[in-house]
């Protein structure tokens, strides 16, 4: 499939596409008996793109969602942005009904405009997260470490959540009973000041999304995962040996586990306090986050132009996005260890975690670090911001004329909106991995390739970015 993908296919797709979601359905869907049209006439290319537009969609609306519990519903300018993401919403799963769009350039355009509304949705939130927490600062993180004391442990994106549970353990008076450690995706909320003032908020736990079998099975007191990505029973036994203890908050949830009730976090804190201390988690290792893009421009905007400019600053890297289990995802660490000394290397997400243990060090000649964790997955708008205002300061009209170099990791739908984002943009030469998104056939990834030089990583970092990787 596709030539580029890393993974030998097995074999040919057989069904060139399924759909059954209207009464003119063939009998177990349409493209179940190798149909190569709909009913109605729709293709398997076009039904690919609905799909597209659905996952897009799908990443849209979890965004969309944190936005929500941030914006304040009686300040017009927060109305006005939430809406203008909901009527893309809207329209976009209106354009996805039976007998309503075959024209290939509207699905194209309908994509882009989901990717627009992917760029609105990231700069609200960064917007509203801002105004909610503070400004990010440059932050060093204790790794695995736990003190011993009762812990609860918070894995997921929701920082308003995380801030909502450290004031109600203060008000109780239990900040030096109980600490509170983040896992995964919530590893950016130590850089926000207005939650970094809580001194029980203390370290991250474990890597990326799927350790939380092991992490979670070892760590004795209580857990949150507030959002995805969440590993249910059926996929591990291990699972079991921590169910009693794990929290799920609002679309969360497993069979087994509480719900987090209306912002009740009482239970879950009388529940830890009846648990025994923290122990086993006593490494020194230490990781960084905090590198906001206004705190990057902040601290580093002139010095990163003058860098440049005189040539000790040579390239960009993007690094970034969703970290899932397999060997697969080494090439990103390959990569980022291979990267000169005089490029930069920017991240956001959970793929950080595939190479954040490293000291990366400074650009040589400066003191401009090469590594900077934007943050969370919806913090990858920082790199886009990064990139136009570097493009602008140098008087570069096209910002695909910079020499920055894109790796993605895409795993979930957040990826895909990503992507669709950075597309809408017109950002070009995007390495997409470990593998091509399945539900993409020959027709959408030659159109992605032709309009956008969209690739898929090879598994050979040199025979990807060999050229850069020499400069
Ligand atoms: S929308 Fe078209 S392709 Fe889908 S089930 Fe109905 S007839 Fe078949
Ligand atoms: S970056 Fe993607 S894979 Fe990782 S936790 Fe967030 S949504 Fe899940």
């Amino acid at each position: 499939m596709f030539g580029l993908s890393r993974r030998k296919e097995k074999k040919n797709i057989e069904l060139p596409f399924l759909c059954w979601q209207c009464e003119m359905s063939a009998p177990n869907g349409c493209g179940t008996h190798g149909e190569e049209k709909g009913v109605c006439g729709k293709t398997g290319t076009k039904a690919r793109l609905q799909d597209l537009i659905t996952y897009g969609l799908r990443g849209l609306a979890a965004y969309r969602e944190h936005a929500r519990e941030l914006a304040d519903l009686d300040n017009p300018e927060d109305r006005k942005r939430l809406l203008e993401i909901d009527d893309v919403i809207g329209e976009s799963l209106y354009f996805t009904l039976t007998n309503v769009n075959f024209n290939f350039d509207e699905h194209i355009q309908q994509l882009m405009k989901i990717g627009q509304a992917g760029v609105k949705v990231m700069d609200l939130l960064s917007d509203l997260h801002v105004r909610a927490l503070g400004l990010p600062q440059p932050t060093e993180v204790p790794q695995n470490r736990a003190e011993k004391a009762k812990g609860i442990l918070v894995s997921g994106h929701n920082l308003l959540m995380l801030k909502k549970l450290l004031q109600r353990i203060e008000e109780r008076g239990l900040s030096d009973k109980i600490y509170v450690y983040t896992h995964s995706e919530m590893l950016p909320a130590h850089a926000y000041p207005e939650l970094k003032k809580y001194k029980n908020l203390k370290g991250n736990i474990g890597k990326a999304w799927f350790d939380q079998t092991e992490i979670f099975a070892k760590w004795k007191g209580t857990i949150v995962v507030n959002t995805n990505c969440i590993v249910p029973p059926e996929k591990s036994s291990k699972v079991n040996e921590y169910i009693d203890r794990l929290y799920t908050y609002k679309v969360v949830g497993v069979e087994g586990a509480k719900k987090i009730e209306n912002d009740n976090f009482d239970p879950l804190i009388d529940h830890t306090l009846q648990l025994p201390d923290i122990e086993g988690f006593e490494s020194n290792e230490k990781v960084k986050t905090g590198h906001h893009y206004l705190t990057v421009l902040d601290y580093y905007g002139e010095k990163i132009l003058k860098a440049i400019k005189e040539g000790k600053l040579k390239r960009i890297w993007v690094i970034a996005g969703c970290d899932a289990p397999g060997r697969a995802r080494n090439y990103f660490r390959e990569l980022a260890l291979a990267v000169p000394k005089d490029h930069l290397i920017i991240t956001s997400s959970c793929g950080k975690f595939r190479f954040n243990d490293v000291d990366f060090g400074f650009i040589p000649g400066t003191d401009i670090p090469r590594y900077i964790d934007l943050g969370q997955c919806n913090d990858s708008n920082g790199a886009v911001h990064l990139a136009f205002t570097v493009a602008k300061a140098l008087g570069i009209e096209d910002v695909n004329k910079l020499p920055v170099s894109i790796a993605l990791m895409w795993m979930e739908q957040k990826a895909i909106l990503i992507l669709l984002a950075l597309l809408s943009l017109s950002i070009k030469d995007i390495y997409i991995g470990p593998r091509a998104p399945q539900f993409l056939n020959e027709d959408i990834y030659n159109f992605l390739k032709e309009t956008f030089n969209l690739k898929v990583i090879s598994g050979d970092i040199y025979k990807d970015f060999g050229q850069e990787l020499a400069a």
